[in-house]
């Protein structure tokens, strides 16, 4: 099983592998970079070479860690300015994951602001095969969103379709979010409703796309879209839920990363704790 959480790169982008290992992860998410701004510090020869030496050392497999995309960018984004950006740091985030050996980088779709869906896909798609002309072996993942006003992806038809335009498709695939998922009103509550949800999954956008799971729990209803992480097990989801996720997800040897909240009633050494008890 390959289960961690999103860990901090506050020190030296290294620093990550000792923050994974103290909590005993086999997987684990970073930024490559400070995700609240546009601006990217360049990654030196020996940040490159510190975080590969220890990862290497760590006996974390490469193929279980992935790299997040920053806040600001918008890939579905109708104004110019914000659009071009957006795209320029994909591309950026792309060149970052392939100098650190990071297999996998999972980026939100967007919001097409207000201009409809179809719009809003079609700049997402030309985004994506902008920088899936990059020449490394970064697979670039769509992550499925909550379903905020505006936001292009949570729903899987939709995802599947927007996956269909993608070339070359060997840059691309998806992660998983199971609180974006419930939230945008698939159920994942018992064994037969996570059966039900990943059948859906498979028929429009393929199990074999799947190259991580965002597990978390989700602090909203079922459909509400509301994008609030939550403890695993003491969500809406519930611990039967995330167990009967976990034992399908553990069985099809996904990578799972945790991304909940850090608060008085749990840190991500209990959350993972937790995962590793329900499987
Ligand atoms: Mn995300
Ligand atoms: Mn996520
Ligand atoms: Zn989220």
């Amino acid at each position: 099983m390959q289960i961690g959480c999103h860990v901090s790169i506050s020190g030296s982008i290294d620093k990550s592998v000792d923050n994974a290992l103290e909590r005993k992860c086999t997987a684990f998410q970073i930024f490559t970079r400070n995700p609240r701004g546009w601006h990217a510090k360049e990654l030196t020869d020996s940040d490159i070479e510190n975080f590969k030496t220890k990862l290497k050392a760590s006996k974390i497999d490469r193929f279980a860690t992935c790299a997040h995309m920053p806040y600001l960018p918008n890939l579905s984004s109708p104004k110019a300015d914000g659009y071009e950006k957006s795209v320029n740091s994909l591309i950026e985030e792309v060149e970052r994951c392939g100098k650190l050996g990071i297999p996998y980088l999972v980026t939100h779709l967007g919001s097409h602001l207000g201009t409809g869906e179809n719009d809003g896909m079609k700049r997402l798609v030309q985004a994506l095969n902008k920088a899936g002309q990059v020449k490394n072996d970064v697979t670039i993942l769509l992550e499925n969103t909550a379903g905020q006003k505006n936001s292009v992806g949570a729903d899987f038809k939709q995802l599947g379709e927007i996956f269909k335009q993608l070339k070359p498709s060997k840059k691309f695939g998806v992660c998983f979010d199971t609180c974006h998922a419930f939230v945008s009103g698939y159920d994942l509550r018992t064994d037969k409703e996570v059966e039900k949800t990943f059948d859906e999954f498979e028929k429009f956008v393929g199990m074999g796309n799947l190259k991580i799971l965002h597990l978390n729990d989700a602090k909203g209803e079922l459909g509400c879209n509301l994008d609030r992480h939550y403890h695993i097990g003491l969500g809406n989801i519930g611990e039967k839920g995330m167990a009967a996720v976990i034992k399908f997800i553990v069985k099809k040897k996904i990578p799972i990363i945790l991304e909940t909240p850090i608060d008085d009633t749990r840190d991500d050494f209990e959350n993972i704790r937790i995962v590793k008890e329900l499987a």
